[in-house]
Formats: C-alpha cells, sequence, structure tokens
C-alpha cells in the first residue's frame, strides 16, 4: 500500500515495543516486575478528580477556545510567573493534549525542511521524531556517564551550524534524571543567546527534584534568553495526569499564535472538562506533589542502595524525575540484548538505552511499587552475576 513518504520519516517507538512485549507476558500469567513506565503509579488527587466532575455537572461539555479555557491560560501564566519567574500573560499560553502535543505543534510551527535542531543524547525518544515530521534535522551531541549525561556549553557552540534554528533542552532529563544545576543553565543560555538561536525548554519534570536539587527556567535567566525561549510542561508527571491529556506551551505571542493556528485545524481544544481539573491542580493546594515526591524519594534512594552492590552498573544518582539510567558498558552487551535477556529470561522489563540514543545504558522507571522494584532489583542483580 502506498502510504505517505513522512511516515517512512519516523522510527516506531522501542518503548512501546518492550512494554507491549512484557504485557503479553504478564497477560499469559508469567510474574513480570516492569521497570517500563513512564508514568507514576498514583491516582489523580481526589481534589483534581472532582473539579473535573463539577465542570460535568456544570455542561463545561462544549467547544472550547482552541488555545484553552481563559481561565487555565491565566492560571498557567500565574503559575510560570509565581514558580518560575517567566513574565507571561495568558495571550503567551497554548493550551495543548500533553506535552507531546505541545512540542510538536512548535516544531510543526517554527523547524522547515534545512532546519537544524539540536539534541543532547540521551533524549526523550519523540524528540528526533518530531524534528523529522516537520521536515528538519535532528543534530545529536552525545554526553557521558563521565560528565553526567549532561552537555557543556563547548559542545554546544561546536554543535552549532548556520542552519542550526533550536536547542532542545531536557532539565530535569527523561530519561536520565540529570538536572542541570542553576549554574550551568546560565552557560547554556549564554551560547543560546551569542548564537543567536531558540531554545525550547521542557520542564515537565520540574517538580520532581531531589537532594536539595534547584530547577532554574533557561528564560528567566535575563531578557535576551527570555525573548528566545519557549517553554513546554504538562500537567501528567507532577499530578498523576497522564491520561487526561493536558499540556501547554509558553512563549513570545507570534510563536504561540502560530502554533495556535495549526491546534485550531488539528485537534481544536484540549477537553474542556480536563482541563477544569488541571485549574483545580494549579490553583490548590500543592501538598499532593510533595507526597509523591517523598514516595519517589524513598524508591530512589532504596535503587540507588542497591545499584551501589551490583557489580558491572554504574549510575550517576539522578536529581529529579523518576528513572535510573544505568551504564551497562561494563557487561559488553548492546542495550536491547541486555533488556531482552532480562524481559525473557529474568522477567524483568527495562528500556534499552538505544531508544534514548545510548546504546551503553538502560532505563529503569520507579513508578512502580517497593515490591515490584526489590523483586525486580533481585532478578537484575541475579543477571548481572550469571553474566559475570
Ligand atoms: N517530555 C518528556 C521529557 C516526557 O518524558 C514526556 C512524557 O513521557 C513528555 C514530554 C510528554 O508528556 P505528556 O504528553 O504526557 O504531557
Amino acid at each position: 500500500m502506498k502510504l505517505a513518504e513522512r511516515v517512512n520519516r519516523v522510527s516506531p517507538s522501542l518503548t512501546l515495543a518492550i512494554d507491549a512485549k512484557a504485557k503479553a507476558m504478564k497477560a499469559e500469567g508469567l510474574d513480570i516486575c516492569s521497570f517500563s513506565a513512564g508514568e507514576p503509579d498514583f491516582d489523580t488527587p481526589a481534589h483534581i478528580v472532582h473539579a473535573a466532575k463539577a465542570a460535568l455537572d456544570q455542561g463545561k461539555t462544549r467547544y472550547g477556545p482552541a488555545a484553552g479555557e481563559p481561565k487555565l491560560r491565566s492560571a498557567i501564566a500565574q503559575k510560570l510567573q509565581r514558580d518560575n519567574q517567566l513574565c507571561y500573560s495568558p495571550e503567551n499560553i497554548l493550551v495543548t493534549n500533553g506535552g507531546k502535543q505541545s512540542l510538536f505543534n512548535l516544531m510543526m510551527a517554527m523547524i522547515e525542511p534545512g532546519d537544524e535542531v539540536l539534541i543532547p543524547a540521551p533524549y526523550w525518544v519523540s524528540y528526533p521524531e518530531m524534528v523529522k515530521l516537520a521536515g528538519g534535522t535532528p543534530i545529536i551531541i552525545p554526553t557521558t556517564v563521565d560528565a553526567r549525561f549532561k552537555v557543556t556549553p563547548e559542545q554546544l557552540r561546536e554543535a552549532v551550524t548556520p542552519q542550526t534554528r533550536m536547542l532542545i533542552f531536557n532539565s530535569p532529563s527523561n530519561p536520565t534524571g540529570m538536572v542541570y544545576t542553576p549554574d550551568e543553565v546560565r552557560a547554556i543560555a549564554e551560547v543560546v543567546v551569542e548564537q543567536n538561536i531558540w531554545v525550547v525548554a521542557d520542564e515537565i519534570y520540574e517538580k520532581i527534584l531531589y537532594d536539595g536539587a534547584q530547577h532554574l527556567s533557561i528564560g528567566a535567566v535575563g531578557p535576551e534568553i527570555f525573548e528566545r525561549t519557549v517553554v513546554s510542561s504538562g500537567f501528567a508527571k507532577t499530578y498523576a495526569m497522564t491520561g487526561w491529556r493536558v499540556g501547554f506551551l509558553a512563549g513570545p505571542v507570534p510563536v504561540i499564535k502560530a502554533a495556535t493556528r495549526l491546534q485550531s485545524h488539528s485537534t481544536s481544544n484540549v477537553c474542556t472538562f480536563a482541563q477544569y481539573g488541571a485549574i483545580a491542580a494549579y490553583e490548590s493546594s500543592q501538598d499532593c506533589v510533595a507526597e509523591m515526591r517523598s514516595a519517589f524519594a524513598e524508591r530512589r534512594a532504596f535503587m540507588l542502595e542497591q545499584f551501589n552492590q551490583m557489580k558491572g552498573l554504574t549510575c550517576p544518582s539522578p536529581e529529579g524525575a523518576f528513572y535510573m539510567f544505568p551504564s551497562i558498558a561494563e557487561v559488553g552487551m548492546a542495550s536491547m540484548e541486555f533488556c531482552d535477556t532480562l524481559l525473557e529470561t529474568y522477567n524483568v522489563a527495562a528500556v534499552p538505552g538505544i531508544a534514548f540514543g545510548a546504546d551503553s545504558c538502560i532505563r529503569l522507571s520507579y513508578a512502580t511499587d517497593m515490591t515490584t522494584i526489590q523483586e525486580g532489583l533481585n532478578r537484575l542483580a541475579t543477571l548481572l552475576k550469571d553474566l559475570a
């Protein structure tokens, strides 16, 4: 069958493939310990659910403005001002179907054939594919475990060409959990301004921080960087709202207007009553965020302690998100082969690093219960012993 050429430009998702395999094995009755989830294992906090139910009862069931409910755009602008020192008004905000659609809309609005987009690796799986779909060229900048998977200002400068349009900057990072320090953020901002490019700051994990790590929004570094920054974020990770599909894009008005125009001809507004849940998320107590963070922190500490006792793994301690990204370089196996063996023989699902542009690593999500974590790590330790 003849399909559009653009379909061939994108690779199928390896993360979904491993997840599907693990689920099929579970359905066959096998006891699988899964570390593959990219979503919090908690229920959405009750007050957010109630707000959406109340919105349904009040008839918030119709089409709304493509850019989002005015009340939500205003709540997002206030949040960005309050938490991130970013001076936006509602017209700088587009409410999207999750952070994924906000990034997609942005690429479609700003990237053209011939444009290069800088993507430090390890990266979130969808970045290069979205750039390719928009006709652009992803330029992958590899980083190392020793550099704590962070790109340096020198690396960025070297990667810039006359075709460079944008840098994708994700901190805290999926898949590494690394958080750039405020000084590191300032140094990256300096290069972006000096090289006259744009930066899209994917800040979807900004509230999931440990060990006193601080998140500085790159756009807050100064007026020059602010003008060339677009923020992409959402409610999925912070408020356990993955299925609600609410996210946003924040940036200069012409960018937001362009992305809104595209969205108005594709998905239109985000589910109206879901937006009322999102308003409650920002306008109510943030205790639920602290509670989820402390559960993640406990699991993270346990995993780090276990990793330290395993031979064959090197894992820099992540300061954010809910992922561990240990290197398996010492084992001498490619990440796909390692994860296949781990799943098929030891019944543990982890995501091969190759999906994120780092074939010597694997990703383990700790958005799962302690019992699964304990049992899964025992099995991982057994595999490493068997391979030694
Ligand atoms: N950005 C990163 C780094 C992510 O890990 C994800 C989800 O896994 C997203 C964006 C998109 O999240 P959502 O579309 O669920 O809001």
